[in-house]
């Protein structure tokens, strides 16, 4: 197809709420030569659902979409995906928050890995040290501040072995030098050779990290491109002053 050698693509996708269309009639194409892509928008523009529907979470009400290489289909199955390598994180985090960090982390690399249960302690302990978790590694998920929580969602994220990473909002509510140090965080793992999409509000992180932009607005794609030519459009400006 057109769409060989594609990580993700998307052809006229809708996705409707009763009568709200989160996407309208969406396509685009994300390859790997794209680098680290930034998706932005105003709120409502339809980019959680976007993640949702290349994450198999979603089923498109029409269109096609491919992660990977696959084609989604009709009724999707994210858990098989993300077997696949296709990995979404959430807005809203959401660990199991009773758990400890580490037995977050641990369970997340159990369900990509077999291993010991001390092997998949000290490997849990090795990424919580590269997120700077490691000093709350006992503290129950559930108490943790919201900066906290989002570095623990990436770590969960990237612990069941993602290709295809997809970040919800991962910088929201994360200081000046958090954000600099999720940035160096994400830059690694892409280094790694993990593929990355994030949907971001905070345009100084992707200023720092992505190469790639695609701008929603009400549920269809305004803008893609390279991010300082896609950030300096006037119809991009206008989308995000009338926000
Ligand atoms: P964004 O992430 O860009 O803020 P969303 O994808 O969350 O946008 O939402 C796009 C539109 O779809 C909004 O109008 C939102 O209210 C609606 N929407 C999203 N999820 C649901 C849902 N589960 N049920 C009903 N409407 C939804
Ligand atoms: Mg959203």
């Amino acid at each position: 197809t057109q769409h060989d050698g594609a990580l993700v693509s998307l052809e006229g996708v809708t996705v409707a709420f009763g009568g709200v269309l989160a996407l309208n009639d969406v396509s685009f194409t994300i390859a790997a030569e794209d680098g680290i892509v930034g998706i932005i928008g105003p709120n409502g523009a339809g980019k959680s659902t976007c993640l949702s529907v290349i994450a198999g979470a979603r089923p498109a009400t029409s269109g096609a979409v491919t992660a990977l290489g696959r084609p989604l289909g009709r009724r999707p199955n994210a858990t098989r995906l993300a077997r696949a390598g296709v990995v979404r994180t959430f807005q809203i985090p959401r660990p199991f928050a009773e758990m400890t960090i580490r037995e977050n982390v641990v369970v997340a690399l159990a369900s990509s890995r077999r291993a010991r249960t001390a092997e998949l302690v000290t490997q849990a302990d090795e990424l919580l040290e590269r997120l700077g978790l490691a000093a709350m590694a006992g503290s129950p998920a559930g108490s943790l501040p919201l900066a906290m929580r989002k570095k623990l969602e990436v770590g969960r994220a990237v612990a069941s072995s993602p290709k295809l990473l997809l970040l919800d909002e991962v910088f929201e509510g994360l200081s000046d030098t958090e954000i600099d140090d999720m940035v160096r965080i994400l830059r690694e793992l892409h280094a790694d050779g993990i593929h990355l999409v994030l949907v971001e509000h905070v345009l100084r992180a992707l200023r720092q990290l992505a190469q790639t932009l695609i701008v929603f607005e009400k549920g269809q794609v305004l803008a893609q491109g390279d991010v300082e030519t896609v950030l300096s459009s006037a119809e991009v400006k206008e989308a995000y002053l009338g926000d």
